[in-house]
């Protein structure tokens, strides 16, 4: 397990670097906002701890850029028992826990460990295959033979919910609850039209077909089977 540490204050990142090195944390230290971004977006880690008044980068700031990449990299905040405050909005900017300074190794060896067991169970699928067709939802990108398709909103979230579910044959009517977010228990043209328009995008020009309709029943994104 490799952690990150962002403090600028010397005695307590020397204590920290120290305390979790001998809990069998790898631990990286760095002290300023910008070093921290840089070098957790440049290395693998499975957790950072974050100091919030920190130079260069405030840790506010460094936390709004990590998560343009680092959607679940878990983050526990560092902050002053006076800025209660902080503590709100650490966590709206997406800081997974915090501890008020100063604090006992022991509670923060315990927010770790509770943090990287979460960390793990979330893992998040964020890279979605079939065939030679790609989805990226963090970089919002969809790919065909090395070829970039553009996708609407809807033909976008139509074609995550076929990847999330690949293999499983969906009906119309769970399409449309699930990407339209409404029923359409007698009108079903908006799903054959959306996914008529997604066909033509990523399946007409290339082969193997992957959006299977089957008679009656609805849709499966599978590779088609050509026997
Ligand atoms: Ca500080």
């Amino acid at each position: 397990m490799r952690i990150l540490l962002v403090e600028d204050e010397q005695k307590t990142g020397d204590y920290l670097q120290k305390g979790l090195t001998e809990a069998g944390y790898i631990t990286d230290w760095v002290q300023d906002g910008l070093s921290g971004l840089h070098q957790a977006v440049t290395e693998n880690y499975d957790l950072i701890i974050l100091d919030v008044m920190l130079p260069k980068l405030d840790g506010w700031k460094t936390l709004t850029e990590l998560r343009k990449t680092h959607r679940t990299l878990p983050v526990l905040f560092l902050t002053a028992r006076d800025q209660i405050e902080d503590r709100v909005k650490g966590l709206e900017l997406g800081a997974d826990d915090y501890l008020i300074k100063p604090f006992a190794f022991a509670e923060l060896l315990a927010r770790i460990k509770t943090l990287l067991r979460r960390g793990m169970l979330k893992e998040e699928v964020t890279f979605f295959a079939i065939a030679d067709l790609h989805l990226d939802l963090i970089k919002r990108r969809v790919i065909r033979s090395g070829k970039r398709i553009d996708l609407t909103a809807k033909e976008f979230a139509l074609l995550e919910l076929f990847m999330r579910r690949q293999g499983e044959v969906l009906p119309k009517s769970l399409i449309a609850s699930l990407v339209w977010d409404m029923n359409f228990d007698s009108d079903t043209n908006v799903v054959e039209v959306a996914i008529r328009r997604l066909r033509n995008k990523i399946d007409q020009d290339f082969h193997p077909k992957l959006i299977q309709n089957i008679r009656g029943m609805g849709y499966v994104l599978e590779i088609e089977d050509e026997t």
